[in-house]
């Protein structure tokens, strides 16, 4: 239950508290703006309690959590907002959520402008690298003991405004009643925001994206989440499009251009418009899609290339896949061996055809994808039969692959990164809990792991 300051006899108007009238400032982020009603009006925990609706705090900390819903509590002074989202979600900054690769921190700004009491949601993705105003690297450790302020550091009980390791994070810092480069911080992210904008209208992703994290990633992630992507696709996916002629908004000084790991590859994009599928046909493939222990069934969407591709393939290389064609009563299947592929790609296939726009350029795409990710899964399989030699086939890497809609076409956008040859000794006994039925899948060597 969200309660309702009005209705409260014992609780001062909200909107006496020193600082609420900043509510107002349209790109600082929630945090800024209940961290300053904190300081400004001196609360300590009980009058926090006492004083402030009661998910306030949490969503200061926790702006993934909040639901469109909860929005009912700040009321009209919210809505009086350009664009309340701003204020309340890193998310809305980001020209294509699927893209970033929202950083494992819970807070990140700039030094001098949180020291000044202002903080924006802007500067919490991966777009931004530099204060636009102080030209400082953006940081997230905490100023009193440098302990980084990560999500996975912190325990449910711990305070929005504490560090890991228990310091208070308003401590030593102003309020922010008055920043002094105020109308520069918003002048700088308005024009951050048309950048944005004019991104979404220049680029429209029509099926994917998907992002495929080849293991071992069970350390890093909980189950059922697969990791984001690392940082820099969107920047080299920007590069690679504007390489297609393209005309694209300039990136400013303050954002983040470095490609990371990513190499992105832009080829343009041709399907056979004449091979008709409709939603009731996507739908089938859908469900044909089983996962078990043993065996995995994949739709196929295109008899003729999968047939003329398998055929090929067991020319050159003999039926190392073990596995085969099933007529099923929705569609035609292949059925493979489960070890041979990972959730994760499973995942990533299923979600081009639970995604596209378009039918027809969904399954033309999806079938490309699944030849090629069965193409992936053969010479993996040679490599981890051969895991001392490197490969980057068995590294821990990432996969990415779009089809985009431009001014100049459409657009196959693939993107991989490379992971070190180290990583490939994580890969002796790969297991992955599976998502789609019950069961331990083991990818492995022939000989399984020693
Ligand atoms: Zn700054
Ligand atoms: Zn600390």
């Amino acid at each position: 239950m969200v309660s309702n300051a009005t209705n409260d006899p014992d609780r001062p108007l909200l909107e006496r508290l020193i600082g609420f009238d900043t509510l107002s400032r349209p790109l600082e982020s929630w945090y800024a703006f209940v961290g300053r009603l904190i300081r400004a009006n001196l609360l300590n925990d009980v009058d926090i309690r006492h004083q402030l609706p009661a998910d306030w705090v949490r969503w200061a900390f926790a702006p993934h959590a909040v639901q469109t819903s909860d929005l009912a509590a700040p009321g009209a002074d919210i809505k009086g907002l350009p664009d309340p989202q701003l204020k309340l979600r890193p998310v809305a900054w980001h020209p294509f959520p699927d893209l970033s690769s929202t950083p494992p921190e819970c807070l990140r700004g700039c030094p001098q402008c949180l020291q000044a009491g202002y903080h924006s949601y802007a500067l919490q993705g991966d777009l931004i690298a530099r204060c636009p105003v102080h030209d400082e690297a953006l940081v997230y450790r905490c100023p009193h003991c440098d302990t980084p302020l990560l999500w996975q550091a912190r325990s449910p009980g711990l305070s929005a405004f504490h560090c890991p390791a228990g310091c208070p994070l308003l401590e030593g810092v102003h309020s922010g009643l008055h920043v002094p480069h105020e109308a520069q911080i918003t002048a700088a992210l308005q024009e951050h925001l048309a950048w944005i904008q004019a991104l979404r209208q220049a680029i429209a992703v029509v099926s994917g994206p998907v992002h495929i994290a080849y293991p071992p990633y069970l350390a890093v992630a909980p189950l059922r989440t697969p990791p984001l992507p690392s940082k820099g696709l969107l920047p080299a996916l920007l590069h690679a499009l504007q390489a297609t002629g393209l005309a694209l908004p300039t990136f400013a000084p303050y954002h983040e251009q470095s490609h990371g790991r990513w190499t992105v590859a832009v080829q343009a994009w041709t399907w056979n418009q004449a091979e008709i599928a409709d939603e009731d046909q996507l739908e089938r493939y859908r469900r044909a899609f089983r996962r078990g222990a043993y065996r995995t069934y994949v739709p196929l969407a295109s008899r003729a290339a999968f047939d003329h591709w398998l055929v090929a393939s067991e020319s050159a290389h003999g039926r190392w896949h073990d596995g085969a064609v099933e007529e099923g009563s929705l569609c035609a299947t292949f059925v493979l061996p489960s070890y041979l592929v990972t959730n994760n790609e499973l995942t990533a296939l299923r979600r081009l055809l639970a995604r596209g726009s378009d039918p027809g350029l969904a399954c033309a795409h999806y079938q490309h994808a699944l030849i090629e990710l069965l193409e992936h899964a053969r010479v993996r399989r040679i490599a981890l039969d051969a895991l001392e030699k490197p490969s980057p086939h068995v590294t821990v890497a990432e996969a990415f692959d779009a089809i985009v809609r431009t001014a100049t076409g459409y657009w196959r956008v693939s993107g991989r990164t490379k992971g070190d040859d180290e990583s490939r000794s994580a890969w002796r006994d790969f297991r992955e809990p599976a998502e789609m039925a019950s069961g331990i899948i083991h990818v492995m060597r022939r000989h399984g792991p020693r």
